[in-house]
């Protein structure tokens, strides 16, 4: 299986179009074929109004066969398993090893998807029953439950060119809320992303679905991108990448005569707090769990720890001197992408430059998109004083920022932009007294962590990945990871004084899909 170059429009292809690009090997620092042409205004409108049309029968396809599509998807992925990771390797520069994890959990994503499609509970049905006897006024019958938005474009990541890419999250759970999906291929792994479009259509038509369930759009710049999101007949958009491009797009989407809601993972800190008894307790254990966590994947997660937060002490002065060791001979890998690379050095390079913060560490760095860990430091009072120090700096760059007492400690906390994360490692006889620390991060995070890293997340039904802005474009409102995604990609409906047989199977009286409902107040999963 290899790319040819094409956007994927339904079944069929995009034109000639207009500028193209290549992929890009970052290891090699060679341009790899083929070409990627960018597709024409009548391109795009074609893959719209084929989802367009798709919309109103996904909006009603049994979870049995959303599920049955999903399944059908993650089977494709693992039967081209060989052929996905070598293209991915090529453009990506990851290893043969994460890669093919990553395809065993993007495929383990979509099936979990699946289950929730098929279960249905996701759907929230509610049902009140009518009391026409009822006074001073009659009670009308409300059954309400949540149903699909309609066609959505999803933004690939670069850093997961699986996982969060054309058959990742956001794709999938918008398949298993009943959306039909236009994905913009991320410039970063376009022949992945054209590979794994294919197996997305051969499902589509295994499944006898609608052709417009799928798209793929190539784009050599922004226009595209910014046609979808402007395009009136879209209804949401997922997204996972900088916080200026993420903002771009909301600000597109909230500027459209009908705004509509862009779901964007973006930037995040993920802040690690650690006390002076989880280090008398367990320091040896913290730098390596610490030094594996920040520096897994070259440090190109959105989870990265990029600020350890710590009590000045001899104790802690010890740790981060052990900390710093590790991370001088940590060797150097590729960062994914040439702006990635750029951004990295420009961006330790400014924070080398700003006022009371040291350099730690910098390890050693030669090749073309090559880089290791730069580490730095700085205390409180300047991190309290100075913005430019609570941006993330995406790769293998944190900042230890030394605190004179707990107070100045908690003041840090209060300070913290929104992440995706926020970490404490305390002692076992410290917990309660930290109680209120710990109220401040989850004020300031999606995911509070106690005695663990932020990264390696688990896709699960209890995940939650989002946080405050900036982290998220929707204040945490939702997650981009687990079962709670499907939300995102649907809206809340009400039917009032229906008759039964002109309600969605889901609500009707005979409750024939078996779903747990709530109704007149109590759960149930039987008829009424
Ligand atoms: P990006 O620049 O935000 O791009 C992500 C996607 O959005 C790409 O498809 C890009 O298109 C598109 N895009 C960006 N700005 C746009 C705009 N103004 N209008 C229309 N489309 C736009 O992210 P990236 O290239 O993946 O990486 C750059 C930086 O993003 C990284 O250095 C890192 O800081 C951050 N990042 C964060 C995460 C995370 O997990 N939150 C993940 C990956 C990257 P084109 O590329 O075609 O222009």
């Amino acid at each position: 299986m290899k790319p040819d170059g094409s956007s994927l429009i339904g079944f069929g292809s995009g034109g000639p179009g207009g500028a193209s690009f290549k992929a890009f090997d970052p290891a090699m620092d060679i341009f790899i074929e083929p070409s990627f042409p960018t597709v024409d205004a009548s391109d795009v409108e074609r893959a719209v109004q084929l989802a367009v049309a798709a919309a109103p029968a996904w909006a009603k396809l049994a979870g049995a066969q959303r599920g049955k599509f999903l399944r059908c998807i993650a089977e494709n992925l693992e039967s081209k398993i060989d052929d996905l990771v070598a293209r991915a390797g090529q453009e990506t520069g990851l290893p043969a090893a994460r890669l093919q994890g990553e395809v065993a959990r993007t495929a383990g994503q979509l099936r979990l998807y699946a289950e929730a499609a098929e279960r249905g509970d996701w759907l929230d049905a509610r049902i009140e029953t009518a009391q026409p006897e009822r006074t001073p006024l009659p009670k009308p019958d409300h059954r309400s439950m949540l149903r699909a938005i309609g066609p959505v474009v999803v933004f690939g990541s670069s850093n997961f060119p699986f996982a969060y890419s054309v058959a990742g999250g956001d794709t999938a759970s918008a398949f298993a809320a009943g959306c039909p999906v236009i994905v913009k291929a991320h410039p970063a792994h376009p022949g992945t992303s054209e590979m794994v479009g294919r197996l997305i259509l051969h499902a589509v038509r295994d499944c006898g679905l609608p052709e417009g369930t799928f798209s793929l759009l190539f784009d050599a710049g922004f226009e595209v991108g910014q046609t979808l999101v402007q395009h009136p007949a879209i209804r949401a958009v997922g997204f996972t990448g900088s916080l200026r491009g993420g903002r771009a797009l909301t600000d597109l989407a909230a500027a459209r005569p009908e705004p509509i809601p862009v779901y964007a993972e973006m930037g995040s800190v993920n802040p690690v707090f650690i006390t002076a008894g989880a280090l008398a307790e367990r320091a040896a254990a913290l730098v390596d769990g610490l030094h594996a966590s920040a520096t897994v994947g070259v440090g190109q997660f959105c989870t990265n720890p990029g600020l350890v937060v710590l009590e000045r002490s001899s104790a802690a002065e010890n740790f981060v001197a052990r900390l710093t060791e590790k991370l001088r001979t940590t060797p150097e890998a590729t960062l994914l992408t040439v702006g990635m690379h750029k951004a990295f050095v420009g961006n330790t390079e400014r924070r080398a430059r700003q006022p009371g913060v040291k350099m730690l560490v910098q390890a050693p760095m030669s090749a073309a998109c090559g880089a290791a860990p730069v580490w730095f430091e700085t205390e409180a009072k300047h991190f309290l004083g100075n913005h430019a120090l609570s941006e993330e700096i995406f790769g293998p760059s944190s900042l230890v920022v030394w605190c004179e007492n707990r107070a100045e400690m908690f003041a840090v906390a209060q300070r913290l932009e929104g992440s995706l994360t926020a970490t404490l490692h305390a002692a076992a006889g410290e917990r309660t007294a930290q109680r209120d620390l710990l109220d401040v991060l989850a004020e300031r995070a999606g995911r509070v962590i106690l005695n663990g890293f932020p990264t390696g997340l688990e896709v699960s039904h209890a995940i939650v990945h989002g946080g405050p802005y900036p982290s998220t474009s929707d204040g945490g409102r939702s997650t981009s990871v687990g079962t709670r995604a499907l939300h995102r990609w649907a809206r809340l409906i009400c039917y009032q004084n229906f008759a039964d047989e002109l309600l969605p199977p889901e609500l009707q009286n005979t409750n024939p899909l078996g779903l747990r409902r709530l109704v007149n107040g109590e759960w149930s999963s039987g008829r009424i």
